[in-house]
């Protein structure tokens, strides 16, 4: 299995190669040359395999480059009952109305995230050591991201997290959770400023390439190949989870920012497990519902998006759209090239009635969006009806989902949070705090080690010299 890029301009390189690059030279994102096809055997074969046997059965097909007995020992550390908190890894709960809800967001994080950031800990420990090679990620957040990247990276051999985040704007109790790392390799960096002033300093240290070089900078944002492929795991449990037999079929409605979830899921389709359609949930940042239903994609600037209490949906500008349309366009480069010159430019583009009528009918998407007040009543009503407290992300999703389900549509929700990280909606909500899962007690009074630095990359790159010269 090889990769190309979404803009027709890299030679095909093998997976191991792929995960540690980021953007591709050309600025494109990393693609197998070709999805790999899943037979109606090997479904039934896999329908009764622990989560952890099932990854290894789909990421092999993908990471052919990596020992299989190597690869088998990674996810079989990486999905654990201890770590994912049950034998299931991503149990699958049915509300009342019908609704199914695939849980992702047991790890040690509450987030959806860390299902793909555990696994690339373990992959980038194992390479890294193969190689010879150490790295260094310097990333930015506004909370879940970093979170999930810390402990997945954590007390790991040949790397060190330097977190950005903007100082005070995060809850407490992710500040809590990310500051109350002691490991030695973890590095938080508060920054006074916006989490917009956070980014521009990462891509300034990225684009010093004397910097970059010495100190082999990287990242691990949502773009990574890697998170993809090990999301693409969940789709097909929770199809086995939600289906007696593989003659059925199941749709999926996830909430979406950077289109990194819902990415996996169109891979999943394309590969041939059962997906009737994948339903796009958006918040006020409807960039994403507004491509869906008009086939027009403008992407907006800092200033046009909003602060909501969905905040890991509040994106505007979704990287990892440029894989779809990519396959959209029948795989040609140079017009993917050409459209993100327009989008680059602020113009953005619009697909033709017949291009977007096989978004529909040929890759199953649709969407839907949903507003503080929708979900506001969304996590009332589930509450009320099933006893449980969703997250203001899932809301959306559960939202959107009861609007576009058709009689009959088995349609599954993608949990991409716990409520405990968005106490303040909750109490908006339920007039009460949210549960707080075991082990979590007392999280905010725990020691915390943290730099507060002015929004000043020179300031950034120092202090990284200092931590690495040690
Ligand atoms: C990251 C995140 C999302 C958005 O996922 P994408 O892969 O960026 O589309 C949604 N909800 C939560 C809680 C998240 O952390």
């Amino acid at each position: 299995m090889r990769y190309i890029s979404t803009r027709g301009g890299m030679p095909p390189l093998p997976f191991s190669d792929t995960i540690l690059m980021g953007l591709a030279p050309d600025g494109g994102l990393a693609l197998p040359e070709s999805y790999p096809q899943i037979s109606r055997a090997q479904l039934d074969a896999w329908r009764g395999l622990s989560y952890a046997e099932l990854a290894f059965e789909i990421i092999r097909l993908f990471a052919d480059d990596i020992p299989a007995a190597d690869l088998k020992d990674i996810l079989d550390r990486t999905y654990r009952p201890d770590v994912f908190g049950s034998a299931e890894i991503a149990p699958l709960k049915r509300l009342s109305d019908g609704i199914a809800i695939l849980e992702l967001s047991n790890g040690p994080t509450l987030a959806f995230k860390d299902m793909a950031m555990q696994w690339l800990g373990n992959l980038f420990e194992y390479v890294l050591a193969r190689r010879g090679e150490t790295l260094n990620i310097v990333g930015a957040t506004s909370g879940d991201t970093g979170s999930a990247a810390e402990y997945a990276m954590r007390g790991k051999a040949g790397i060190h997290v330097f977190m950005l985040s903007p100082n005070g704007k995060m809850s407490d109790f992710q500040r809590a959770q990310m500051f109350s790392l002691q490991d030695e390799n973890i590095h938080n960096i508060a920054i006074d400023g916006m989490f917009d002033d956070c980014q521009d300093i990462v891509k300034a240290v990225q684009n010093d390439h004397a910097f970059k070089a010495r100190y082999k900078i990287g990242t691990v944002n949502s773009i990574n190949w890697a998170r993809v492929v090990a999301q693409v795991v969940y789709y097909f449990k929770g199809y086995f989870a939600a289906t007696a037999g593989n003659d059925e079929r199941v749709s999926f409605c996830v909430p979406s920012g950077n289109f990194g979830n819902v990415c996996a899921g169109h891979v999943a389709r394309q590969m041939g497990l059962p997906i009737d359609r994948l339903m796009v949930a958006t918040n006020e940042n409807d960039v994403l519902d507004e491509f869906f239903k008009t086939g027009r994609y403008a992407p907006r600037g800092g200033e046009r998006t909003y602060v909501t209490s969905s905040p890991s949906m509040d994106i505007s500008k979704a990287s990892n759209f440029e894989r779809f349309v990519f396959d959209l366009l029948d795989r040609d480069g140079e017009q993917v090239k050409a459209l993100w010159a327009q989008v680059d430019g602020g113009a953005g583009f619009q697909l033709t009635p017949a291009q977007l009528r096989t978004v529909g009918e040929r890759y199953g998407f649709c969407s839907g969006k949903s507003v503080h007040a929708e979900r506001i009543a969304a996590i009332r009503r589930v509450d009320a009806e099933d006893g449980v407290v969703l997250d203001t992300h899932t809301a959306d999703g559960v939202k959107v989902a009861r609007e576009l389900r058709r009689p009959g549509e088995n349609v599954v929700c993608l949990e991409t949070a716990l409520p405990a990280k968005f106490a303040a909606a909750i109490r908006e909500a339920l007039d009460r705090d949210p549960p707080r899962p075991a082990g979590f007690e007392g999280l905010e009074a725990l020691p915390q080690k943290v730099t507060v630095l002015p929004a000043d990359a020179a300031q950034v790159k120092a202090l990284v010299e200092r931590a690495l010269s040690r």
